[in-house]
Formats: structure tokens, C-alpha cells, sequence
């Protein structure tokens, strides 16, 4: 069975690096076959893994040359550890819906059955601050199953989060979706750990891990490579590859239980996050 993995997150928090890099540690060190689907309008998802080949977005494909144009080996390509990638792409800047686009892509990627069943996962990598009905999508209609949202000891990327889990609850009944964890994806703040830990707490989910933030991601970043390709004895590549273990073996999955803003406030001001 393909676990199919939504993971979400404000602009910015990483989510791209910690997916491309769980998803090469699934691969080099678990043997997993996987793929990733872009789900944000900047396509710049699955450039690690693609080692800079060039990739045409589905949404550019589909705009310029129609839809019969939008085959499987036009806008799928397989990068390190024959993971395949795919990028929705976005509408023309400033005209029409970007969360449209990711609609389009994922029904189209499904009709032409690229989300084959041999895959033991598949990633969706969306937005996480834009809580519009294309970003959505990949809750409401149970595209995906599994949720885990990437965030940091950083007022906004915790109330990017939270909002994230409300939307999440106005679907998880309906489409089964449930939340895997959060990902503390470090941003060295004091107290950071503790604050995550609570902030699960209140939301009922785990931390499922820290990733600590380290220079190496920028290195192998600049030679587009995951830590994994660059290095895989490195710490870093190690913890990425612990992730991608408990990620394996997780067995909790909730609807989570989002905070009130009175709530937030309490805690951002508890871990001195206003100053
Ligand atoms: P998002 O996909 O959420 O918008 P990205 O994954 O593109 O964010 O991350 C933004 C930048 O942060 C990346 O260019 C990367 O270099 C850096 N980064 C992410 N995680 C780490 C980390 N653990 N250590 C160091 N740098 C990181
Ligand atoms: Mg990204």
C-alpha cells in the first residue's frame, strides 16, 4: 500500500529541504520507492533530488501546449534513487488561482496514472499559510492521508500551523486524513525543543522529530543535492535518516485539537516569542 503524505508549512520553514532530504533517506537507507508531488507555485520542490534538470511544470505544460501534452514522461522526471518528481507549477503571476493549479495537477497526474501502486510513498508538498481551497485539496479530498506539518520555535510559523491543523479538522472526518506530527525543523531559538513539545501537546500530536539546523543543508543545497547524496555519514544525513525510520513505524495519527488564539497567545508569551 502507498502512503501518501501531505506535508505542510509556512513559506520558507523548510519544507522542501526536510521532504527532499526524508525522502532520499527513505530511499538510501530503507530501500522505499517514492515520489514527490510540488504542490507550490515557485516548483522548486523536487530540485535536490533532480540535481538541476530541468523540469516542466504541469500547469506550464498544460497552458502552453494543451492537455494531451501533459504525459507522464513530459512532466515526470527520476532523480536520486529513482525518485519520481512532478511539480504543479502556478497560474501566470497575477492571473487566476494558484490552489486551482494544484487541483488541476494532482486530477490530472491521477488520470494519467502516475501514481502507480508499486510506490511506498508519495509526498505532497504544499503551502501551509495560504488556507485556500486549492491548497486544501490534498486534505478535503483525501488525496492524501497522512499530514505532517514543518515548523519552528517562531510565532508565525506556529500560527501557520495551527491554522493548518483548523483546516485539517473540517476535513478529517469526511476524507480520513489525519495528522503524523510535526517536524521541528530548528531555527536555534531558545527553548525551542520545550516549546514544540508543548505546543503538541495542546494539539494532541507528537514532535515526531528535531532536525537540527546545520550549514551542511546550504553546502549540499549549492551542489543541488540532498544531505543524503552529499554526504550520507554526516550527522545531519543522520538524523534526516531517523526521521524517515519514525516515519516508517508511526502509529499515531490524530485529528489534531488546534489552539485557541487566547491559547497562542499564552504560550508566545510564556517562550518570550513577542519581544
Ligand atoms: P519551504 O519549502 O518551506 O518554503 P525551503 O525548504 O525552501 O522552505 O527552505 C528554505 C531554506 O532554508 C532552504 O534554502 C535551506 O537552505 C534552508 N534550510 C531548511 N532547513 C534547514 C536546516 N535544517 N538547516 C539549515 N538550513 C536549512
Ligand atoms: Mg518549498
Amino acid at each position: 500500500m502507498t502512503r501518501k503524505i501531505a506535508i505542510y508549512g509556512k513559506g520558507g520553514i523548510g519544507k522542501s529541504t526536510t521532504q527532499q532530504n526524508t525522502a532520499a533517506a527513505l530511499n538510501y537507507f530503507y530501500g522505499k520507492k517514492i515520489m514527490i508531488h510540488g504542490c507550490d507555485p515557485k516548483a522548486d520542490c523536487t530540485r535536490l533530488i533532480l540535481g538541476g534538470k530541468p523540469q516542466e511544470t504541469v500547469m506550464d505544460t498544460l497552458r502552453e501546449e494543451g492537455e494531451e501534452a501533459v504525459t507522464l514522461e513530459r512532466v515526470v522526471k527520476t532523480g536520486f534513487g529513482g525518485i519520481k518528481c512532478v511539480e504543479s507549477g502556478g497560474p501566470e503571476p497575477g492571473v487566476g488561482c494558484a490552489g486551482r493549479g494544484v487541483i488541476t495537477a494532482i486530477t490530472l497526474m491521477e488520470e494519467a496514472g502516475a501514481y502507480t501502486p508499486d510506490l511506498d510513498f508519495i509526498f505532497f508538498d504544499v503551502l501551509g499559510d495560504v488556507v485556500c481551497g486549492g491548497f486544501a485539496m490534498p486534505v478535503r479530498e483525501g488525496k492524501a492521508q497522512e499530514i505532517y506539518i514543518v515548523a519552528s520555535g517562531e510565532m508565525m510559523a506556529l500560527y501557520a500551523a495551527n491554522n493548518i491543523c483548523r483546516g485539517m479538522v473540517k476535513y478529517a472526518e469526511q476524507s480520513g486524513v489525519r495528522l503524523g506530527g510535526i517536524i521541528c525543523n530548528s531555527r536555534n531559538v531558545d527553548g525551542e525543543k520545550e516549546l514544540l513539545e508543548e505546543f503538541c501537546d495542546k494539539l494532541g500530536t507528537q514532535m515526531i522529530h528535531f532536525i537540527p539546523r546545520d550549514n551542511i543543508v546550504q553546502k549540499a543545497e549549492f551542489n543541488r543535492q540532498t544531505v543524503t547524496q552529499y554526504n550520507p555519514t554526516c550527522n545531519q544525513a543522520m538524523s534526516y535518516k531517523e526521521l524517515a525510520g519514525k516515519i516508517i513505524d508511526n502509529d499515531m495519527f490524530v485529528i489534531p485539537k488546534p489552539m485557541t488564539m487566547d491559547e497562542m497567545e499564552d504560550l508566545v508569551v510564556k517562550y518570550g516569542l513577542l519581544d
